[in-house]
């Protein structure tokens, strides 16, 4: 081929630089983007190669394909202007002959926006990199420096309580104490979730006796359970060791969230936890929990969003029910330490199942007689779910039997504690009363929503005289 600009007139115009050079390093042939690229107005023909690309090719030496590179396909080179500036390219270099001549074609792209570009996107990360860093710091040490005060004040309405007081003023403080509380468990999430997200948390492992940790949750929860007239079952699988070690405060933080919320979102029915053991690896056992309950449930769009951080599932249920939407995504990031994962499993108004898997390491005087493992899919049903959620829907079913029970137990409930002003349970048990009349007819709903809004307003006049006309409809 000779090397005339007419013949190879399609790479003339390519937008790819062209350079076609012979085994002595002379240019043959430059397209017309290397020439104004390179910035030579006329011809490039003739210069030697190592004028385009100095820290490439000596003008002394005997150009090879070793040499050019000919095998190592894109490579970065440097390639200079005439006025001896330059700017990086990305180039291919191929070996070919032009009638029997030895010739090497040098196919290049100025990569200088690319190269600027990227250096760009990675500031910008290390930027936002250290924007989150830095509002992760700030999020923990302004939550940790909340604490002091809310603690200090705890503190002291605890010694208060101590002292003798008329009941309204007990009232008062007993509110602010547990106004404290739950700002605490708040703080406690942010400053969790923050270090969480900033890849600070470390889990501290120690040797501790599992069924006590489970009679421990057992006792934070079981009070409010069974006043809300639910039932609740916990079951350990015989295989589960004695001693484990693990995170106790932190599997212990997992199930009190986990068992607060069935609580909370659950108004008839039962909480039921089962522990197994699941695998058994190299002195490391998984440990597989179930929470189930038979409450509101949860919808199947809304699933994929629970473990997101802030996420609830809609904003009437954050009003009602309270909370910040970290207790899940914090969850999720713990077990995932632990090495383990968390599943849900819900059907709307029917029940949850909330599962997950923990590695611990078992100890040496664990004496495990059964060396078989639980089997999950033997135990890990949604049985217990559907039968309370069938006894659940008998105890709806309005008029039977069981739901007139279940009605003038939790009217008889609610009444004691609007007469004892205890106005948050008396929403709990107007709650669960709401639902036992879901299908009443029009005019018990409608006496039963007055009633509702009565103890909102926390009117104890109009709260009775509801309460009056609701049991003469019953
Ligand atoms: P929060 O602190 O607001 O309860 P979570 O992350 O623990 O935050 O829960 C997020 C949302 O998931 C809740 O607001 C609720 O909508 C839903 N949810 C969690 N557990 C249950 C459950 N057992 N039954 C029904 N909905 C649930």
């Amino acid at each position: 081929m000779e090397a005339s600009r007419d013949r190879i007139f399609p790479i003339e115009d390519a937008l790819e630089m062209i350079i076609m050079f012979d085994g002595a390093g002379k240019v043959a042939y430059a397209n017309a983007a290397a020439r104004q690229k390179l910035e030579y107005e006329d011809d490039l023909r003739g210069i030697h190669i190592s004028n385009i690309f100095p820290n490439t090719f000596q003008e002394t030496e005997e150009l090879t394909d070793e040499k050019c590179m000919t095998d190592s396909g894109l490579k970065n080179l440097v390639a200079y202007r005439k006025n001896h500036t330059c700017f990086p390219v990305e180039a291919r270099i191929t070996h070919g002959d032009d009638a029997g001549k030895n010739m090497y074609i040098c196919m290049a792209n100025d990569i200088l926006k690319k190269e600027y570009l990227s250096r760009e996107v990675e500031r910008v990360r290390e930027e936002a990199q250290q924007a989150l860093k830095v509002k992760s710091e700030f999020v923990a040490n302004v939550t940790h420096e909340l604490r002091t005060p809310v603690n200090g004040i705890l503190g002291n309405i605890r010694e208060m309580l101590d002292r003798e007081w008329d009941e309204q003023s007990q009232k008062q403080l007993h509110l602010i104490e547990r106004c404290c509380d739950d700002m605490n468990k708040i703080i406690n999430n942010i400053l969790d979730f923050s270090k969480l997200e900033a890849g600070k948390f470390t889990l501290e492992p120690r040797k501790f006796h599992f069924r006590n940790m489970l009679d421990y949750v057992k006792g934070n929860h079981i009070n409010k359970i069974t006043e809300k007239g639910l039932e609740f079952f916990m079951t350990v699988s015989p295989r589960v060791p004695e001693y484990v070690i693990g995170d106790e405060l932190r599997i212990v933080q997992i199930l009190n969230n986990l068992l607060s919320n069935a609580q909370k979102f659950t108004a008839l029915g039962k909480i039921t936890v089962e522990v197994l053991r699941t695998a058994q690896m190299d002195g490391r056992t998984e440990l597989f929990f179930i929470i189930s309950d038979t409450g509101i449930g949860i919808d199947k769009s809304d699933r994929d969003k629970l473990f997101q951080s802030f996420s609830q599932v809609d904003a009437s249920i954050s009003r009602k029910y309270g909370g910040t939407g970290l207790g899940l995504n914090i969850c999720k990031q713990l077990v995932e330490l632990m090495g383990g994962r968390i599943e849900v499993e819900s059907k709307k108004n029917k029940g949850s199942t909330f599962s997950f898997s923990i590695w611990v390491e078992t100890c040496g005087e664990d004496t495990d007689s059964h060396p078989m493992q639980d089997s999950r899919k033997s135990l890990y049903r949604l049985d217990s779910m559907e039968d309370g959620g069938k006894r659940a829907e008998d105890v709806k079913s309005f008029g039977t039997q069981d739901n007139k029970e279940a009605l003038k137990r939790n009217l008889s409930k609610l009444i004691l504690c609007v007469e004892m002003e205890n106005w948050e349970k008396a929403e709990m048990f107007m709650e669960t009363v709401r639902q036992l009349t879901e299908e009443a007819p029009h005019e018990v709903k409608r006496v039963v929503l007055r009633l509702k809004m009565a103890i909102q307003k926390e009117n104890y006049d109009k709260v009775t005289a509801e309460f009056e006309q609701l049991n003469h409809y019953l």
